[in-house]
């Protein structure tokens, strides 16, 4: 891969600065394989140190929160913000609960965001934040405890015009509520300060929908571009089995495709009959760990195992990786490739190596970023902040076509900016450069800072 002694430089630094923070210099690196095209043509790039700026977070934010389990136990996590760019508009990016949280990954996640919230349009900077605290079997009042003694904290460094946190990875409706309650508490507001709140107290229609749908929207513009196509008759393998995973089965199913499979961390299903969407439901509400073995019990005859990256063994069309970071590697994506699947858009964050987004992109398999691709959970947060603030609500259907119009714009964006640099099947190129732009223009405006 071609690069520039300047970048080259820098990506040398970023590695030993933050050695050990592979997620966070995977980001950088995949992101300065686009630079390289803008660099000469935009020369104060470099004048005005602007890369050098833009992989630094304007603020790191990290706190204990001890908490007491229902033992009477003192237990004790770490709490982060990653507060990365505000150069457009207050932070926004979610709050992720997992054991496999540290900065690198925070890092990553919230570098990430600051193109993508650039790419929906809206006046969104970019954060992230979240903790190592595990929410599974936890029970109700022990998550509640947690999410009020991480806010105890957090609520001092967040606001509708600061910084505005939403959910992620383990923090749905329940976690919101929790850190929303203490927050107007601690200070006697009721503000938009977090989104995906629920619909009774200032949540958004369609917002649980919105990540899965929104990267359908955009693949189904994927296909229509460059395969002059739809989702109708196509095996579709869709990973995960959360939020993002499920409500993208539920719309490939809808605009005609076959779901071929779904994954979580204990293994995998596939069926190319198809997979049953609803069962797929309706075994989540109930218990999701045990989600594998309740839908073998009812479809003795599909392919499973215990592997969860043996999903990427299925042939099919379309791939939707919208489990976790790192599901696809080198190995996975060469099995893709070779059993059929011809594009890959991304609904989870950086489920890719960069190995794979490398293959595909040699290899004719067209790859959407998901800092495109899935900032359809953003866009319609971005949303729900508007109806906050006008203190409106719209219905379900208004925003759905929103969301739609916002993917088709970020797909078009991307598109026609990958066009212009030469590599129109680029879409990680398209992406990078497209979000970069606009914050790069209010980096020169706002000076030094
Ligand atoms: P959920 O917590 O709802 O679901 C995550 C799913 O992925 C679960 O089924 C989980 O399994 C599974 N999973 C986790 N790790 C693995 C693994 N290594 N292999 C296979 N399956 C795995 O999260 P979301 O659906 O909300 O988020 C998924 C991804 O999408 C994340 O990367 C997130 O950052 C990204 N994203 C989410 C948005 C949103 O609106 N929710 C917006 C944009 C991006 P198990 O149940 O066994 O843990």
């Amino acid at each position: 891969m071609y690069r520039s002694a300047y970048l080259n430089n820098l990506l040398s630094e970023v590695k030993e600065k933050y050695a050990g923070q592979k997620e966070f210099i995977q980001a950088v690196e995949e992101f300065f394989d686009s630079m390289d095209f803008l660099i000469d043509k935009e020369p104060k790039i470099v004048e005005y140190s602007i890369l050098e700026r833009i992989i630094v977070p304007e603020r790191i934010i990290t706190f204990r929160i001890p908490w007491v389990d229902d033992s009477g136990k003192i237990r004790v996590n770490t709490g982060y913000r990653v507060q990365f760019s505000s150069a457009i508009g207050p932070y926004k990016g979610g709050m992720r609960f997992d054991k496999s949280v540290n900065l690198s990954i925070l890092k990553f996640l919230g570098f990430e965001q600051v193109f993508k919230n650039s790419l929906t349009g809206l006046p969104m900077g970019g954060g992230k934040g979240g903790s190592d605290f595990d929410p599974k079997g936890k029970s109700d009042a022990e998550v509640m405890r947690f999410c009020q003694a991480l806010m105890s904290e957090l609520y001092r460094h967040i606001g509708p015009d600061t910084d505005v946190p939403a959910g992620d990875l383990g923090v749905g409706g329940r976690e919101i509520g929790y850190m929303f309650g203490q927050y107007k508490k601690l200070t006697n507001t009721f503000t938009g300060t977090l989104t995906g709140k629920g619909l009774s107290f200032g949540g958004s229609l369609a917002r649980p929908e919105a990540t899965g749908y929104g990267l359908c929207y955009f693949a189904g513009e994927m296909l229509k571009t460059f395969k002059n196509t739809d989702f109708k008759g196509k095996k579709v393998l869709v990973s995960g089995s959360g939020n993002v995973a499920t409500y993208a089965m539920k719309k490939v199913r809808e605009l005609g495709g076959t779901v071929v499979g779904f994954s979580n961390t204990q293994g995998y299903v596939a069926d190319p009959n198809g997979i049953d969407v609803d069962l797929v439901f309706e075994l989540v509400a109930k218990d999701k760990r045990k989600i594998i073995s309740g839908y073998v019990e009812k479809h003795p005859g599909v392919k499973t195992g215990s592997c969860p990256r043996d999903i990427w063994k299925t042939p099919c069309d379309v791939a939707l990786p919208c489990a976790t970071q790192s599901e696809i590697n080198l190995e996975n994506a060469k099995e893709l490739k070779s059993n059929g699947c011809y594009m890959v858009a991304e609904g989870a964050n950086m489920p890719c190596d960069l190995e794979a987004i490398r293959f595909f992109n040699e290899n004719g398999v067209i790859f959407a970023p998901g800092k495109a691709s899935n900032a359809g959970g953003v866009a319609v947060s971005g949303l729900e902040m508007s109806q906050n603030s006008q203190r409106l609500s719209w219905s379900f259907e208004e925003v759905d076509s929103k969301l739609h119009d916002i993917m088709v714009n970020i797909f078009k964006n991307c598109h026609e900016t990958a066009k212009k640099f030469g590599v129109e099947t680029n879409l990680a190129l398209g992406a990078n450069i497209a979000g970069f732009m606009k914050v790069y223009e209010a980096m020169l405006a706002q000076g030094v800072c």
